[in-house]
C-alpha cells in the first residue's frame, strides 16, 4: 500500500513540524500553496497560524475555492487557525470562513490573558493524556448537532469532528507526540 499523499496548506503558519509528524506516522507530506498542489493529494492539514493573513493569502493565491470544493470530500486536519477557518461561525474575523464544520468560535478566546499554555487532555481510550499546546487559541463556543466531541479541557471542547473534518484548538505538532497524527492518518488510509 502506498503512504497516504498528505498536503499541508503552507501559505503561512507551522508546515515543517506537521510534515515531520506526518512522515513518522508513515504518510507523505506536500506543501500546497497553489490550487494545482492539490491534485492527487488524499487529505489535507490547515496548520495553525494568523487567520486573518491565511485568509487574504487563500485569496490572492486562488487556492479559496479549489481548497473549498477538495475539503467538501476529502479528510481534513485543521488545527488553531485552520480550526478558525474551518468554522461556520467566528467572531473578528474581516474575511469569510469555508464555513464547512457546523461550530462557532471566538478568536483568541483563550489567550487574551495568557498568550500561550499547554495542560494534558485526554486523548481517545489512552491511558496517557496529552500534553496540548494551546497559542491564543480559539474557543468553540457553540457545537452543531452532527459534531462529534473528540476532547475537551476544563468541559471546553478543544477537539471535534464533523464527517471528514477534524479539528483541534491547539498544536499537537508541537510536541514529539505523534498520537494525533497517528490517529488521524489511521483514518485516512484507503
Ligand atoms: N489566534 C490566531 C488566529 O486568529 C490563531 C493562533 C494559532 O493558530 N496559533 O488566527
Amino acid at each position: 500500500m502506498t503512504d497516504p499523499r498528505v498536503g499541508i496548506l503552507a501559505l503561512q503558519g507551522a508546515v515543517e513540524k506537521h510534515a515531520r509528524h506526518l512522515e513518522a506516522v508513515g504518510a507523505s507530506p506536500h506543501s500546497v500553496l497553489l490550487p494545482g498542489d492539490l491534485d492527487r493529494l488524499d487529505a489535507i492539514v490547515l496548520p495553525g497560524g494568523e487567520s486573518t493573513t491565511i485568509s487574504r493569502l487563500l485569496r490572492t493565491s486562488g487556492l479559496f475555492e479549489p481548497l473549498k470544493a477538495f475539503m467538501e470530500e476529502r479528510p481534513v486536519l485543521a488545527t488553531c487557525a485552520g480550526m478558525i477557518l474551518l468554522a461556520k461561525e467566528v467572531d473578528n474575523l474581516p474575511y469569510e470562513t469555508f464555513g464547512l464544520l457546523d461550530i462557532s468560535v471566538d478568536r483568541n478566546a483563550w489567550g487574551r490573558q495568557i498568550f500561550s499554555f499547554h495542560e494534558n487532555i485526554p486523548w481517545m481510550k489512552d491511558a496517557d493524556p496529552l500534553k496540548a499546546v494551546f497559542i491564543r487559541a480559539p474557543r468553540v463556543v457553540r457545537m452543531g448537532d452532527g459534531v462529534e466531541l473528540l476532547s475537551s479541557y476544563k468541559g471546553e471542547a478543544v477537539a471535534v469532528r464533523q464527517g471528514n473534518l477534524v479539528a483541534l484548538a491547539f498544536h499537537p505538532e508541537l510536541t514529539e507526540d505523534s498520537r494525533v497524527h497517528r490517529w488521524w492518518v489511521e483514518g485516512i488510509k484507503p
